[in-house]
């Protein structure tokens, strides 16, 4: 390994606290964990980790692995990490784990129980790990701001880490106009594509500093040739212009131009369903060719039918838990509860009120 000095005349205060973290960790560690680095150095805002990334460019550190650095997400369905590879770049690793909080329901419910195949957790994650890194992957090649899907194993899931905050997160826009319309471009040009994100909020767009947006968390998308499909395109329609009106004060008469338009009960314009072109499957054979095919798609639709089954043998039980009932013929809102029985991917078990208490930046359960 040979050490180019040159980068030793550019190192800041901030570098050198990061090199005597190491240091410091070294003397009861023979490989320093990147946490213990961040403890030390007690830098802001996951500085550490930047620092780091960039000592490891110049050679000033070594490390011999791909590397977990600090968690960075938790859903009720994964947690997120960030990993570095073996050059120092920094990426997000998604571990999913579906179906854990359900399957406790499930045990508690014999006759389910009995008719249940051999589904356990880790094969729901990784078939939704599996969806989510396909659809990533041909969201991408299609040009959708996504993270880069770049590997799939198992129930993880490893992209780009996206720079950036989550919406909910954002108190203040330069452009809210502009920020709404790119969204609800996206939510058109998505079923366009024959998609629907059905999950489409403020949890999972990330927007940085030049309010780029990047949309996130796939495993729940459905094909516009669902049977629900028009009620999910309504939901994240109105989960945009609740969140747009509340946040930013945006009540939007505008979007006439947009594609697919027309006009609402209150004379407002927003996309419609029926009026965008869908071209359903147009992104099958990328999806296949991600591992994503017609079996594990079966598979998944097996699983989600069992889960629907669930939910309505739940709703004659007297059991005391707190299972949503399916309600196809519910007005279009931003109830998550509504969506758990229908959507691939959520099997949440918790009522959920709005659009807003989704995911959740809790701590893990
Ligand atoms: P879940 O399915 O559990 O909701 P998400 O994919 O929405 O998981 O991720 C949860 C959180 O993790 C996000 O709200 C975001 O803050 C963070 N996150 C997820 N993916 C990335 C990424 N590629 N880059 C940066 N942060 C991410
Ligand atoms: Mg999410």
């Amino acid at each position: 390994m040979k050490l180019d000095v040159n980068a030793l005349r550019y190192l800041a205060k901030d570098d050198f606290r990061v090199l005597t973290a190491v240091e410091m960790g070294m003397r009861n560690h023979e490989i320093v964990p990147a946490e213990l680095v961040d403890r030390i150095a007690r830098l802001k805002h996951g500085g550490t980790y930047k620092v780091l990334r960039n000592l490891l460019k110049n050679k000033l550190v070594h490390h011999d692995a791909t590397k977990f650095g600090r968690q960075i997400g938790v859903g009720k369905e994964s947690d997120i990490f960030e990993v570095a590879t073996e050059d120092g770049t920094v990426l997000a690793m998604k571990l999913h784990r579906l179906g854990r909080t359900s399957f406790r329901a499930v045990k508690s419910k014999r006759d389910y129980l009995r008719h249940r195949r051999s589904f356990n957790w880790l094969y729901l994650s990784r078939l939704a790990a599996l969806k989510e890194f396909a659809f990533m992957k041909a969201l991408g090649d299609h040009g959708f701001p996504v993270p880069a899907a770049v590997d799939c194993n198992r129930h993880c899931v490893i992209m780009s880490l996206v720079q950036g905050y989550p919406l909910v997160q954002v108190k203040e826009l330069q452009n809210p106009d502009d920020v709404f319309d790119t969204i609800l471009g996206l939510i058109v040009r998505l079923a366009e594509h024959g998609l629907i994100h059905c999950d489409f909020n403020e949890f999972n767009i990330m927007i940085d500093d030049d309010e780029k947006i990047t949309v996130i968390d796939f495993p729940q998308m459905v094909s516009v040739s669902h049977r629900n499909a028009q009620m999910f395109f309504d939901r994240d329609i109105e989960c945009i212009y609740k969140f747009f009106n509340k946040r930013f004060n945006l009540t939007s008469e505008k979007n006439e131009e947009q594609a697919g338009s027309e006009s609402d009960d209150e004379g407002n314009s927003r996309p419609s369903f029926l009026s965008v072109k869908k071209t359903a499957g147009s992104l099958d054979k990328e999806l296949a060719a991600s591992g994503y095919t017609r079996k594990e798609q079966v598979e998944m639709d097996k699983y989600i039918e069992e889960d629907a089954e669930r939910h309505d043998s739940s709703s004659d039980d007297d059991d005391d838990d707190d299972d949503n009932d399916k309600d196809d013929s519910a007005e279009p809102d931003c109830n998550l509860a509504s969506r758990d029985s229908d959507v691939p991917g959520t099997f949440s078990e918790e009522n959920e009120t709005s659009c807003s208490s989704e995911k959740r930046l809790e701590s893990p359960s």
